[in-house]
């Protein structure tokens, strides 16, 4: 039955029960941290075979005879982008690999239209006002990127197909000030979605008023699948030469979920134009990337082929995860009407909108009882979520058991803040 449809003291009993289970779960003293998308040490343990890979080697040239050990090779090992290339279909001579993070490349290309501007024009720095659309929820690192710079973020609401596109349409039709609007096309962080054929294509026929406006394309969870009935991505670098607005789009990825958070190879690609551009900047910022690194993923990976079944591996790991999260949610909140959670087909997270005014009371209590979850709000530019109703699951780091303690009391807060709600607004 419905919460809403309950009377006051139906209401009163299931919020007591709540209160009882919650103290319960107190009592226990978990100490457990969901906040972040973090692999967890069995995924890890997947790719140890790239530590050992340059070991059983005496030399280290790649296939161009590039001594991997020393310095040089600006835009990174042609089989490492050749790689890439396959991930996220833009030919390997238009990747750069940078190092171990393409969150550091999205900061660096909006640092460059920040102090060089892009095709010409003036660099943001000196425009009186800089914006960016920003699909909320989206992921907060993305949006503390912007901040940090100063660029006013304008919230977009993300719908079951992407970004609503009748918006980002209309206002980078009508605003010069908008510069670039951030996207995770593939099972978006958080919502699990990806981006319909359409939306594709309505990004790629965008004709913003603004000259340097660029897409940020983050295709961070590009085969990141956890189920039979994977989602595809339709691929926006070819839709855009059919339009001729190549040079609007910067792509990235990288293998951090793939091999190894914070130690694994980031990459940048973008139309001939922009790389040409941006090669200016990597010249002078490094005098090459990390290449032993690239060699012994090469070597671990081989090709797309290895980066599908090494996937296969995170799937077995993570899918058990995933079907408790939801199976979990079903059945502790299934009928009451007070929660909506996605299902994702691949991605790192499980996105749950709960009743509006209540997303900080359940992180809050979680907190309490001594489950972190990501800050409510942290999914939306500057924090503020207008509804506070978005938190998001990440089901990737803990042992199931765990995880079922986690999400049992996640569950047992959401049904408490929904009845205080409710009988606070019948008072
Ligand atoms: N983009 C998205 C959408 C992410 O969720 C994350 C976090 N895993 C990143 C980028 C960070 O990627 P990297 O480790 O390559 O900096």
């Amino acid at each position: 039955m419905k919460l809403a449809a309950m009377r006051n003291e139906e209401i009163r009993k299931l919020h007591d029960n709540a209160l009882g289970q919650y103290e319960d779960f107190k009592a226990l003293k978990l100490k457990l941290n969901m906040a972040r998308g973090k692999p967890c040490a069995k995924q890890l343990d997947l790719a140890l075979g790239v530590l050992e890979a340059l070991r059983a080697r005496s030399e280290f040239a790649n296939s161009d005879g590039d001594d991997c050990r020393n310095y040089g090779v600006w835009n990174g090992l042609p089989e490492m982008r050749g790689i890439f290339s396959a991930m996220i279909g833009v030919p390997a001579e238009q990747i750069i690999l940078g190092n171990n993070s393409s969150l550091q490349m999205m900061f660096d290309c909006v640092s460059k239209g920040y102090t060089h501007g892009y095709s010409g024009y003036a660099p943001w720095c000196k425009q009186d006002s800089v914006k960016f659309l920003c699909p909320a929820p989206g992921y907060d690192r993305h949006f503390a990127v912007t901040e940090y710079f100063g660029i006013e973020m304008i919230p977009v609401p993300m719908l079951k197909t992407g970004p609503d596109m009748d918006i980002i349409e209309r206002l980078v039709q009508e605003d010069e000030t908008i510069k670039g609007c951030w996207c995770v096309p593939k099972y978006s962080n958080p919502t699990g979605i990806t981006y319909s054929d359409e939306t594709v294509r309505r990004f790629a026929s965008l004709h913003p008023a603004a000259k340097d406006f660029r897409i940020m394309w983050d295709n961070a969870y590009c085969v990141h699948d956890l189920t039979d009935t994977p989602d595809t991505l339709l691929n926006l670098y070819e839709e855009c030469l059919k339009q001729g607005t190549e040079d609007n789009v910067l792509f990235f990825a990288s293998t951090s979920k793939i091999s190894f958070p914070g130690a694994g190879v980031a990459a940048l690609a973008a139309s001939k134009n922009n790389i040409a551009e941006l090669k200016e900047r990597f010249n002078v910022q490094t005098i090459g990337p990390d290449k032993l690194n690239q060699l012994r993923h090469i070597l671990f990976l081989h090709d797309i082929d290895g980066v599908r079944s090494l996937m296969q591996g995170h799937r077995k790991i993570l899918e058990s995860k995933f079907k408790l999260v939801v199976d979990v949610l079903e059945k502790e909140l299934g009928d009451l009407g007070i929660a909506k959670w996605s299902e994702p087909n691949g991605g790192y997270f499980v996105n749950l909108d709960v009743m509006n005014g209540c997303a900080k009371r359940v992180v809050g209590l979680c907190k309490e009882a001594g489950v972190i979850l990501t800050d409510a709000g942290a999914t939306y530019p500057y924090g503020q979520d207008p509804n506070d109703s978005n938190i998001r699951i990440a089901p990737t780091f803990p042992p199931e058991e765990e995880l079922a303690g986690a999400m049992h009391l996640l569950c047992i807060c959401v049904r408490l803040a929904a009845s205080e709600k409710l009988l606070s607004e019948r008072a």
